[in-house]
C-alpha cells in the first residue's frame, strides 16, 4: 500500500477519492482556490475498467461532463471517440485533432446551421427523435446516417432526461422507415437510462426495448449497424450505486438474451463515470456564522460556478466532503449549511452536513468526485471566475503528463464539403431522391 493509500485508509474517508488526492496530496497543491484537482490517471483507470467490463464495447465519451482539454487528451490517446451536443463541442475536439467522422452528434434536436456545419466537417452520424428533425437532417445533411433515440424509463436514475427527449417505441419504426424514405441511413438505435442510474435493470429494459425496434426493421429488410447503451453508467458519491461489473453483467446477459442480432457498432456514451471520481474541488472557507441558530459556513465556490448539480435534486444529493483541517477526524462534528460566495442564497449546495466544529475562515473544504458536471456548469455569476483544472497526474504508465494526439494536417479549416474520398461510401444521396424532392420533403 502507498503512504497516500495508507493515509486515506486511516482516515476512513465517505465516497471514493483517489491515491493521488487525499488530504495529505491535496494539502500540499499550492494553487489559488477555488481549484479542481484532476487525477487523469483516474480517467485512465475508469475507462480501462469500463471496456474491459462490456466486451466489444466503443466507447464515446460524452465531453459535455467535462471537456477540459487535457482530459479530452488522455481520452483520445486512449482510443476513445466522442459524443457532441453541439458544433461548439465538435470545434473543441477539432482543435486537438480528433477526427469529426469518429464523433457522434447525439443531440436530438439540432440547429440547421450546426448541422450542415458539422457535416461539411467529416461527421456523418446524427441522432433523432421526431419526424421533424429527420427533415431537417435530410435538408442539411443529405444522406447521412441517422440513430433513433428511444424513450426509456429513467425514473430510477438522479437526473432523468426521457421527458425531454426519446419518441415512443410504437413510433420508432416508422420514424426509420421515413428516415430511408428521405435518402438517410436507418443506421442505429440509442437511449440514455437517465444520469447517475441506480438499477441495472433500467438497462436491461432498454436494451430489451432496442431489441425489439431491431427485430421489427428486420421485417422492412433494415438491419441496423450500430446500438448505442448512452449514458447514465453512476459514480459514487455518497449514496450506494451498482459498482461497474453488476451493471456490466446486466448489460452483457441482455445484449445476448434480447437481440435479434449483434449490430456491428457496439457503443455507449459514457460522461459522469469516467471523470467524477477523477476529481476534488478545492475551496477555501471564506466566512462561518450562526443564523438563527443555524450554522453557516460560507466557501469560494457556490452552485453558479461549478456546483450546479447540487440544485437539480431534492435532498437526495450530496457530495462527499472533507477538510483541511488536520483535527477533521478528531473533534465533533456539527452540522452546516455551505454555501457558495455570490449574494444570492440560493448558491448554497450542501444542508446539515456534518463538519468538524473546529472550522474556520482560512481552511479548505474538499467536495470529492467532483469532476462531472462541474467546470462545464460553472458561470461568471456576481463576477465569480469558474475554478481552473489543476491536473495532478497523466494516464497510468505514462510520465505524469498528458499524452496529446497530434493535430491532423487533413481538417477543413472552413466548412467546405468533405471530399469523396473523406465521405463514407453509404453516405451518397440515393438517385431516386433529387435534391429537388429532398427540399420539397424538407419544407413540408
Ligand atoms: N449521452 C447523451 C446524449 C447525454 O445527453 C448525456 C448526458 O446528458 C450523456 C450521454 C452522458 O450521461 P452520463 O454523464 O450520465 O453518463
Amino acid at each position: 500500500m502507498t503512504a497516500a493509500l495508507a493515509d486515506q485508509a486511516r482516515l476512513d474517508l465517505p465516497g471514493h477519492w483517489p491515491a493521488a488526492l487525499g488530504p495529505r496530496a491535496l494539502a500540499e497543491l499550492d494553487a489559488q482556490t477555488p481549484f479542481l484537482a484532476v487525477d487523469l490517471s483516474t480517467v485512465a483507470d475508469r475507462y480501462a475498467a469500463f471496456t474491459a467490463a462490456i466486451p466489444g464495447i466503443s466507447p464515446f465519451y460524452a465531453m459535455k461532463c467535462n471537456a477540459a482539454q487535457d482530459v479530452l487528451g488522455t481520452l483520445a490517446a486512449l482510443g476513445s471517440s466522442f459524443e457532441v451536443a453541439s458544433i461548439g463541442e465538435l470545434r473543441m475536439l477539432q482543435e486537438i485533432g480528433v477526427d469529426p467522422a469518429e464523433v457522434l452528434y447525439s443531440n436530438p434536436v439540432k440547429a440547421p446551421h450546426a448541422i450542415a456545419a458539422a457535416r461539411a466537417a467529416g461527421l456523418w452520424r446524427f441522432s433523432f427523435d421526431s419526424e421533424g428533425e429527420l427533415y431537417k437532417l435530410a435538408q442539411h445533411a443529405p444522406g447521412a446516417a441517422v440513430y433513433i433515440r428511444l424513450r426509456v424509463d429513467d425514473s430510477t436514475s438522479l437526473f432523468p432526461l426521457s421527458r425531454k427527449f426519446g419518441a415512443e417505441a410504437h413510433e420508432a419504426r416508422a420514424l426509420m422507415l421515413l428516415a430511408r424514405e428521405l435518402g438517410l441511413e436507418p443506421y442505429g438505435v440509442t437511449f440514455h437510462v437517465g444520469s447517475q442510474c441506480a438499477t441495472t435493470s433500467a438497462w436491461r429494459q432498454a436494451i430489451a426495448a432496442a431489441g425489439a425496434l431491431m427485430a421489427a426493421l428486420q421485417e422492412d429488410g433494415v438491419h441496423l449497424r450500430m446500438l448505442d447503451l448512452g449514458g447514465g453508467f453512476p459514480s459514487r458519491y455518497v449514496e450506494r450505486v451498482p459498482p461497474l461489473d453488476q451493471i456490466a453483467g446486466t448489460i452483457n446477459a441482455a445484449l445476448e438474451e434480447l437481440l435479434p442480432y449483434r449490430p456491428a457498432l457496439l457503443a455507449a456514451e459514457p460522461g459522469r463515470h469516467l471523470v467524477a471520481e477523477s476529481a476534488v474541488m478545492v475551496t477555501t472557507v471564506l466566512g462561518r456564522e450562526v443564523r438563527a441558530g443555524e450554522n453557516w459556513l460560507y466557501v469560494d465556490v457556490g452552485a453558479y460556478n461549478g456546483m450546479m448539480e447540487t440544485q437539480q435534486t431534492v435532498q437526495q444529493w450530496r457530495f462527499p466532503l472533507w477538510t483541511s483541517r488536520t483535527d477533521h477526524a478528531l473533534v465533533p462534528h456539527v452540522p452546516f449549511t455551505v454555501t457558495g460566495p455570490s449574494c444570492d442564497s440560493s448558491d448554497t449546495m450542501f444542508y446539515g452536513v456534518n463538519l468538524p466544529a473546529t472550522i474556520e475562515v482560512g481552511d479548505r473544504l474538499y467536495i470529492g468526485s467532483a469532476g462531472a458536471y462541474t467546470l462545464s456548469y460553472a458561470s461568471h455569476f456576481n463576477g465569480f471566475a469558474p475554478p481552473e483544472p489543476v491536473f495532478v497526474g497523466g494516464p497510468a504508465g505514462t510520465n505524469a503528463t498528458v499524452q496529446r494526439i497530434p493535430s491532423q494536417p487533413h481538417l477543413p479549416s472552413s466548412p467546405a464539403a468533405p471530399s469523396p474520398a473523406d465521405t463514407p461510401s453509404h453516405l451518397g444521396t440515393p438517385s431516386h431522391l433529387g435534391t429537388a424532392s429532398l427540399a420539397a420533403t424538407a419544407s413540408r
